[in-house]
């Protein structure tokens, strides 16, 4: 079995992945490190969330920092707030032995000043949603001459979320010699439509099945008319008293008022949906990783790329 060393990982990043029980490479961590450590070029990978696409593109693009320069040298553009802070999150763990690297996650909903205090300090990788990291470049905040990589990760949840624009003006700024990697779940027209536009020759890599679900959950549906569905949501909870999971709803008020109710009845949970705060979102993310809170009812703020672990304690 191959290892992250012989794919060419340094000793200082494995030391890293040892403290995280990473043993050996993921499937889309063999396939895309190699490629990334080796000659520019762009890749498309469609690569559902829990493959492991975080490290395959993080660990090279960190390898490849030059540390003595103060400027971001990679950006990785991705949907939620959420998701921005569990990605600079993840690559502050890859780096952890590597000094003088700055990851900054760039969001709307936290502090301008903040961010721009720690862009003057020195920022290697910026990891951003689309909207605020465009108007850090109206403010003239943020200088990407430097960014030899670009991740556009979740491509397709970015275009659902209206992205395109702030895309295309992100990507006409950054030099034009980068190399660009997009991952995305699905592979929707408009996908495409950005791989050709923006990307030279890209790889192709499928990991998994397209368009098809996690491998490791096991659907199960059930059938209700629509004003049984909260009985049938209690029953279900009731039946299962630890249970510990996401309870999706379509719309803002639907997830609070659910959540509302389930709290009303003595469940443990709570809502998330993007008329919080950017902190109470922050605060009900980090009840529920620590197991505080049981379920979480939430909009698509939080269908994509979140990775809660059974044993986040
Ligand atoms: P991601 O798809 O990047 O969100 O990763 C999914 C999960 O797999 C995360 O919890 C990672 O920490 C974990 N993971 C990624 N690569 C490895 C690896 N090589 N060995 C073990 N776990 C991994």
């Amino acid at each position: 079995m191959i290892t992250f060393e012989e794919l060419g990982i340094s000793k200082e990043i494995v030391l890293a992945l040892v403290d995280l029980g990473f043993e050996v490479p993921m499937p889309v961590q063999e396939k895309v490190i190699p490629l990334l450590l080796g000659e520019k070029t762009d890749i498309v990978a469609l690569a559902q969330t829990g493959t492991g696409k975080t490290a395959a593109y993080g660990l090279p693009l960190i390898q490849q920092i030059d540390t003595d320069n103060q400027l971001p040298q990679a950006l990785i553009l991705c949907p939620t707030r959420e998701l921005c802070v569990q990605i600079a999150g993840d690559l502050n763990d890859f780096a952890k032995y590597i000094d003088d690297l700055h990851v900054l996650p760039v969001y709307g909903g936290s502090s301008y000043d903040v961010q721009i205090k720690a862009l003057k300090r020195g920022v290697q990788i910026v990891v951003a949603t689309p909207g605020r990291l465009i108007d850090l470049m109206h403010r003239k905040a943020i200088k990407l001459r430097d960014v030899r990589s670009v991740v556009l990760d979740e491509a397709d949840e970015m275009l659902n979320m209206g992205f395109l624009d702030s895309i295309n003006d992100i990507l006409a700024e950054v030099p034009e010699n980068r190399s660009t990697l997009l991952f995305s779940a699905t592979m929707p027209r408009e996908v495409a439509v950005i791989a050709k536009n923006y990307m030279k020759n890209p790889v192709e890599i499928t990991i998994g099945n397209r368009n098809s679900g996690a491998e490791n959950i096991k659907h199960v549906y059930y059938t209700v008319h629509a004003r049984d569905k909260y009985t049938a949501l209690k029953r279900i909870v009731d039946f299962y008293p630890s249970i510990y999971g996401i309870v999706f709803c379509r719309t803002r008020i639907d997830t609070q008022e659910i959540a509302d109710k389930l709290i009303g009845d003595g469940y443990n949970a709570e809502a998330l949906h993007g008329d919080l705060s950017q902190v109470q979102r922050d605060s009900v993310m980090q009840k529920f990783r620590i197991r505080h809170v049981q379920l979480l009812v939430a909009t698509d703020v939080a269908a994509r790329g979140l990775d809660v672990r059974k044993t986040d304690q």
